[in-house]
């Protein structure tokens, strides 16, 4: 009440009827919500209004003899703009922009300054005055809309990326070609962390590390992981380590005790399939860290999350192709590949040996008196042996032979790119080893497994598939004929031509 009765003293005193030019500018200067400062031309202060009293907390006495910059120019003052507002001060020129100043307890605002050169009726300088508004408030709204504009920035460009990475995950064919679409986008998504991908392997024991991306990698997390070393595998669900207050770390990772991760379990159709592993090298959990790694996890969880989704989903689509894939090729009672796959294998490696001039081998095994195993210790026996032959063949021939199973106790081995007299050998290796296995059923040891076999060779017996099929079995029949338990090569075509001239 007291001080709106002063104001009205105040105003009564220029009232009523007009004032003279003096009285008008004392009011603006004494009553105008912008801050006035008057400087002299070497730049110090002369006189400031009330208004810059409230803006800066610094009286007129204060400020009296000091320039304004000196005073209220801080830490996070633009160097550039203080450049800027000297050299138009030299020049004489009217200057306007916005600066950040510092009040007398040391709260930053932002004014719009206009400081504009006085000169007197002669044409002589005599003053600057500045005009200052408080523009604080339009300031943390502007910033506070930037920031806005480049988090739904960041959001869409996420959201760009993960439509990308969905599209390149389902049309992975194989599951390496998805590790690599998986190493590739996760690079991408979540730059700041190194990772791995773990999947469980076929017997469900252990978890295979199958990719590892990120600089700094230096083997932080282990080759192979039991699900009780990690926490989130434990606990069924996605595991932020330094995200929360209480926090343990993780068995799979090497890395330093402080530094956050997170550990996303792969879900698909119900059943754990993997778990997804980011780290964060660069950062770590210290009284400062911790806030740090709280930002990040609200920053990175959910889209971590969505990327572990489409993983789990894309993997389980690649493993259940690969199944029917192999369910069409190979056999299901010794895991070698079918007369499908041998027919279309065969002919593409025909084709391949023949262009670069290199030898192609099939060599055409049957058991011999097989149907015994099954009429005396029954068809599990038969079943027993069939197995062992097939894992027997697996682990013969080389590292490029392909064993095949035709069907019933017949089997084919495609061998490329060795001499057949190499070829004799392995067989007849083969042969005999299969002849010393012992192989139990029931308890009871079975009789001695042998074996008969052909070998053909393109294109010395054969330059088609056909004709490369029929010299082998030709060459079986032989062995058969001769007494069973041998390997024979096919008689070439040249020998038989030569043979028939004769
Ligand atoms: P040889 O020495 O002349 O080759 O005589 P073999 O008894 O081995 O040949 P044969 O063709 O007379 O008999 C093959 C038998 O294999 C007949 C068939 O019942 C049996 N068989 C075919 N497929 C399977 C199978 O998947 N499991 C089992 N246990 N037996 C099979
Ligand atoms: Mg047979
Ligand atoms: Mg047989």
């Amino acid at each position: 009440m007291a001080a709106r009765q002063a104001k009205k003293t105040q105003l009564d005193d220029v009232m009523p009827g007009r004032l003279d030019q003096m009285s008008y500018a004392s009011l603006i200067a004494r009553h105008g919500t912008d801050a006035i400062v008057v400087t002299g031309t070497d730049g110090l202060v002369e006189w400031a209004n009330p208004a810059f009293q409230r803006l800066s907390g610094y009286t007129v006495e204060e400020m009296q003899g000091r320039k304004p910059g000196a005073v209220l120019q801080g830490a996070d003052t633009d160097p550039g703009t203080v450049a800027m507002i000297s050299q138009a001060l030299k020049e004489k020129r009217q200057v306007r922009t916005e600066i950040l100043n510092y009040s007398k307890t040391g709260d930053a605002y932002w004014i719009e300054l206009n400081i504009t050169p006085v000169f007197d009726a002669s044409g002589k300088h005599t003053h600057f005055m500045s005009i200052e508004r408080d523009v604080t408030e339009r300031k943390r709204f502007e910033q506070e809309a930037r920031e806005a504009q480049t988090r739904e920035a960041s959001r869409q460009e996420e959201r760009r990326l993960l439509a990308q990475t969905s599209e390149w995950l389902y049309a992975a064919k194989s599951m390496e070609e998805l590790l690599a679409v998986v190493r590739r986008c996760m690079e991408r998504i979540v730059p700041e962390a190194s990772g791995a991908l773990y999947i469980y392997s076929n017997s469900r024991d252990m978890l295979e590390r199958t990719i590892q991306w990120g600089a700094d990698l230096g083997g932080e997390q282990t080759m192979h992981m039991e699900a009780d070393d990690c926490w989130s595998l434990r606990r069924g669900r996605a595991y932020a380590f330094g995200g929360e207050d209480i926090h343990f770390v993780c068995g799979h990772h090497r890395s330093r005790e402080d530094t956050p991760s997170l550990c996303l379990p792969l879900i698909a159709h119900g059943d754990t399939i993997g778990m997804l592993s980011l780290v964060f090298s660069d950062l770590s959990i210290d009284e400062d860290g911790h806030s740090q790694v709280q930002k990040l996890v609200s920053n990175r969880w959910e889209l971590s999350l969505v990327c572990a989704e489409q993983i789990s989903l894309a993997v389980a689509n690649v493993r259940l192709r690969q199944q029917l894939q192999d369910q069409s090729v190979r056999d299901q009672l010794t895991g070698l590949w079918n007369r499908r796959w041998f027919m279309e294998m065969a002919q593409k490696e025909l084709n391949r040996t023949t262009s670069r001039k290199l030898p192609l081998s099939l060599v055409s095994l049957d058991v011999d008196h097989f149907k015994l195993f099954n009429d005396h210790h029954g068809h599990d026996a038969g079943d027993i042996v069939l197995r062992e032959v097939g894992a027997l063949m697996r682990t013969s021939f080389g590292g490029m032979a392909s064993p095949c199973r035709l069907g019933g106790e017949e089997f084919t081995v495609i061998v490329p790119e060795m001499p057949v007299a190499d070829v004799m050998a392995e067989a007849d290796a083969f042969r005999l080893a299969l002849s010393e296995l012992s192989v139990r059923c029931n308890g009871a040891t079975l009789p001695r497994i042998t074996i008969s076999g052909g070998v053909a060779t393109a294109p010395d017996d054969g330059t088609t598939l056909d004709e490369l099929i029929k010299a082998a079995d030709t060459a079986l029949y032989a062995a058969k004929a001769g007494g069973r338990d041998c390997i024979l090569p096919a008689v070439h075509r040249d020998m038989d031509r030569a043979i028939a001239a004769e």
